[in-house]
């Protein structure tokens, strides 16, 4: 249910950039939504289909990009993505989460 504000703000950040491109019709949205930001992509698309009506963005073809967490190894400081679990892939330490990663929720790019 949360997902309905969200996509309102998606909704209408697109049609701000129909307006300031003069876009009449958006035919593909692509969006980045991270493992950690608890929005469900089906959720998502059932929404934009609801809401979209009307919109420039009436019908375009919806493409979610689900991004993992980054972890950052306590032990030997790498880098990596949250996997099945929190250990590093390189020294098997405990990895702590990046603050902000896997949270996004955001338009990528649209085509027109
Ligand atoms: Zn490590």
């Amino acid at each position: 249910m949360h997902e309905l504000p969200a996509v309102e703000d998606i909704i209408r950040a697109l049609d701000q950039e129909s307006e300031e491109k003069h876009i009449s019709s958006i035919t593909e949205v692509n969006m980045i939504i991270g493992e950690l930001s608890s929005y469900v992509g089906e959720c998502v698309q059932l929404y934009f289909d609801i809401l979209s009506a009307g919109h420039t963005c009436e019908g375009a073809k919806l493409n979610i990009t689900h991004t993992r967490a980054k972890l950052k190894c306590s032990c030997c400081g790498l880098l990596f993505d949250h996997g099945r679990d929190f250990s590093c892939p390189s020294c098997k330490g405990e990895g702590k989460l990046v603050k902000g990663t896997g949270e996004e929720f955001v338009i990528a790019s649209i085509r027109y």
